[in-house]
């Protein structure tokens, strides 16, 4: 990216807030249902039905507010925000347009900068059109669910600082537990507004709006390839027609964006008051709602309490399944660096590989502190553990079973040792006669001799406590 330029990115994210039932009726929000199951008159659109505020809503509404530091308005309101389009059965959509119910809010990242967020309204999802071949069909079971819109100011100047915004987000939705935050399920999805000027130019350049993207390795090449795209408009003086105010999609096959249409302004949705709704009151108890401790301040605590390096406290504290895991194994008696290596470093690594997610990670919180356990107590060595996590990876076997299958346990018999250590010496007394000469650096070819001699099996501790002592 030339360095000539200044890009300005906005982020738009649509969180569904995981309640029971929909925003404005009963029907049940679960996902993957037979299609149009889910449905009853209100969110249906049909004449006559009245649309009734979803409690459960406004206080997880009110939750995020609390986490992002926002102000919590008491009044808001609903309007009616008018567009057709075949998945919207009343042709318009209930949102908050005039008063949201959170606004002013800010995500600071890790350099200390801060990100504001304009404003976070709640509104009904749409329904979803499905194209097969010719044909297509519209499923209603999403028309409904409650959104949380979160907009940010255009405070972005990377798309790795959008990226990141975008994680910190993503953790705070799913600490808080307002929504599973399911990126592939559409459950947490971006709308991203690029711009680039030449640096020093005061004005914005013209923003475009990139819809719909659903995974932050897609967001970043979108914002990445649209940056490209304006930067060469510049430099080839075609700006003007090449860049224009418009919506455009992102194809995750060749990697480019594409127009989609022309960017609606807020006059083009004629928006105006919802007349079945009361303004939106937010009940008094709800302002004094606890949340959950938040990952900036888990992971802060975690540097501070157990003396975790920022990037490491950082990665543990990144999901909250990882942040329970980590304390699992603190609360089971595991030193936090050697839970950190097992868990952030081993157990990560091998999921990573293997694509699975923490939640579905075959081996549990127990069993991978006894393998910690066990090295501490030299049961086993660190390699050891490594083949113990290896074969719990692959089948449901107990800790000490493995061990014991894999012939890993170490021996820390001192008298067995002891009788291999004088073999050692005494095969080797000119080198230990070097060694007493001041060759010290021999220390190690000893103890070497000895794992051998043990097959790898002695505990190296004590190995060489007494191969010290024998050559004092
Ligand atoms: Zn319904």
């Amino acid at each position: 990216m030339s360095k000539n330029y200044e890009v300005v990115i906005g982020l738009e994210v649509h969180v569904q807030l995981n309640t029971k039932s929909k925003i404005f009726c009963s029907c049940p929000t679960s996902f993957g249902d037979e299609p149009n199951i889910n449905t009853c008159p209100v969110c249906l659109g049909l004449p006559g039905a009245l649309p009734v505020m979803n409690k459960e809503a406004v206080k997880k509404a009110v939750m995020f507010g609390k986490a992002v530091n926002a102000k919590i308005n008491k009044i808001s309101t609903f309007e009616r925000k008018n567009y057709f389009y075949p998945d919207l059965p009343k042709g318009y959509q209930i949102s908050q347009f005039v008063v949201p119910i959170v606004e002013n809010g800010e995500i600071i990242l890790d350099n200390g900068k801060k990100i504001g967020i304009t404003r976070a309204h709640l509104e009904e999802d749409a329904g979803k059109n499905i194209h097969e071949g010719d044909v297509s069909k519209v499923d209603l079971n999403r028309a409904g669910t409650p959104l949380l819109e979160i907009v940010s100011e255009p405070d972005m100047r990377s798309s790795d600082e959008a990226i990141e915004y975008l994680k910190k987000l993503h953790a705070i939705v799913k600490y808080l537990g307002i929504s599973d935050a399911n990126m592939q399920e559409g459950s947490f999805r971006c709308d991203a507004n690029v711009s680039v000027r030449p640096k020093g130019q005061k004005e914005f350049g013209t923003r475009v709006e990139i819809k719909n993207l659903n995974s932050f390795r897609f967001i970043k090449q979108a914002i990445e390839y649209e940056v490209e795209r304006h930067i060469e408009a510049y430099e080839y003086d075609e700006y003007e027609d090449e860049v224009i105010q418009e919506t455009r999609l992102f194809d995750t096959k060749s990697g480019e964006t594409k127009s989609m249409r022309g960017k609606e302004e807020s006059a083009d949705y004629r928006y105006f008051p919802e007349p079945d709704l009361l303004p939106l009151e937010v009940p008094d108890e709800f302002f004094g709602i606890e949340i959950p401790e938040l990952p900036n301040e888990k992971k802060k605590r975690y540097m501070e309490e157990y003396k975790l390096k920022e990037y490491d406290a950082g990665v543990l504290t990144a999901e909250p399944e990882l942040a329970e895991f980590f304390e699992k194994m603190i609360e089971l008696g595991v030193e936090p660096h050697a839970a950190n290596r097992w868990l952030a470093i081993e157990l990560l690594g091998r999921l990573n590989k293997a694509g699975i997610n923490i939640k579905n990670s075959p081996v549990t919180p127990d069993k991978l502190s006894l393998i910690a356990i066990r090295e501490k107590e030299a049961v086993i060595s660190g390699a050891g553990g490594k083949k113990v996590l290896d074969l719990l990876m692959e089948e449901e076997i107990e800790v000490d079973a493995a061990i014991e299958k894999l012939g890993l346990k170490q021996v820390s018999d001192e008298g067995a040792i002891e009788k291999m250590v004088d073999e050692v010496l005494e095969r080797n007394s000119d080198k230990v006669a070097e060694y007493k000469s001041g060759k010290e650096k021999l220390f190690g070819f000893f103890v070497g001799q000895v794992m051998k001699a043990s097959k790898g099996k002695a505990n190296p501790q004590i190995v060489n406590k007494i191969l010290k002592e024998k050559l004092k």
